[in-house]
């Protein structure tokens, strides 16, 4: 049984590398001017006609069982605004989202034959999840990258010419960290840790002839590994990710990031409802502060006692 997770904010579960990376990226010199060519250029537009051009679209009345899917999905996750949904002639596992002001979300053939009910609502919260973080204009900037000075480069008539190697590796950077905050929300959107597991391994590229014999333990082994490496600090993982191609490249490495979220007991806190206290009270050192009248605050009370505005969920422990 799903949760539908009330007023679910990307406060809640943004990943700290995440929020880091778009920090750094938002202060690498170029990026407004690139952004606003950008958009100036209908370039985002560009994307956008071509899938509703060469792509089937699904609605209440056009594979309506998919489309009750994503309904569902944008309830449990807090999105008012169903995104349109397109369906791609492609027989790989993959989905992708474009469209800044009305986002539009493409998912392959390929994942509606091989996934679940349980494993599409994964990656449907995913999609979802960059269109909750206002991630797709600096994720359409960084996927044109790849074609920077070919396709996109001419057709932006110079575009490729803004891009800096600093800015260019900053929007990479951020791009893929952007998918652990995405992966987050897929998580919350079909609650079983299992599903997303055996998503991850369909999309990592497990053959048709294999698919009944999903192991997910040893995958999970897989994963764990990694946790001995610091890609923080280190750029080696960047240089590896940097030769793929893939859209959703190390599902592994995505699966131990979600592995340890899991364990620290904050997905769980999510579920709960307890990270509602994130949006309504600001941490300064040791002190807290209401975030809508900037009240100091004791730290146990559940209103603010200049305001009334409500600061924890009635279930929360204190
Ligand atoms: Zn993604
Ligand atoms: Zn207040």
């Amino acid at each position: 049984m799903v949760s539908i997770l009330e007023g679910l904010h990307p406060h809640e579960y943004e990943h700290p590398f995440d929020a880091k990376a778009l920090d750094s990226l938002q202060g690498t010199a170029g990026l407004e001017i690139l952004s606003r060519k950008f958009l100036k250029n209908g370039i985002e537009r560009f994307y956008t006609i071509q899938c509703r051009g060469s792509n089937l679209q699904v609605t209440s009345s056009n594979y309506a069982e998919i489309y009750k899917q994503l309904v569902d999905v944008c309830n449990v996750i807090n999105v008012e605004a169903v995104p349109d949904l397109y369906i791609e002639s492609d027989g790989s596992i993959n989905a992708m989202t474009v469209g800044v002001d009305n986002p539009l979300i493409i998912v392959t053939a390929g994942a509606i034959d091989h996934l679940s009910q349980s494993e599409m609502a994964f990656l449907l919260g995913h999609e979802i999840g960059h269109v909750k973080s206002r991630h797709v204009l600096y994720h359409l900037m960084a996927g044109s990258l790849a074609f920077a000075g070919g396709v996109v480069g001419d057709y932006t008539l110079g575009l490729g010419n803004l891009l800096t190697m600093p800015l260019r590796w900053a929007l990479f950077r951020w791009s893929r960290m952007s998918e652990f905050t995405a992966d987050r929300c897929g998580l919350l959107a079909c609650q079983d840790f299992d599903n997303v597991v055996s998503t991850f391994i369909k999309m990592a590229g497990l053959p048709e002839k294999y698919r009944d014999q999903i192991d997910r333990q040893s995958f999970i082994k897989q994963a764990s590994e990694f946790e001995s490496l610091d890609f923080e600090k280190t750029s080696k993982w960047l240089k590896l990710a940097s030769s793929l191609n893939r859209t959703h490249p190390w599902t592994v490495l995505r699966s131990a990031e979600l592995i340890k979220w899991v364990e620290s007991g904050e997905y769980q806190q999510v579920l709960d409802r307890q990270t509602v206290d994130r949006l309504r009270i600001r941490y300064e050192g040791s002190f807290q502060f209401c975030r809508r009248c900037s009240y100091r605050l004791q730290g146990t009370e559940r209103f603010c006692n200049s305001c009334g505005q409500e600061l924890r969920p009635s279930n929360q422990i204190l």
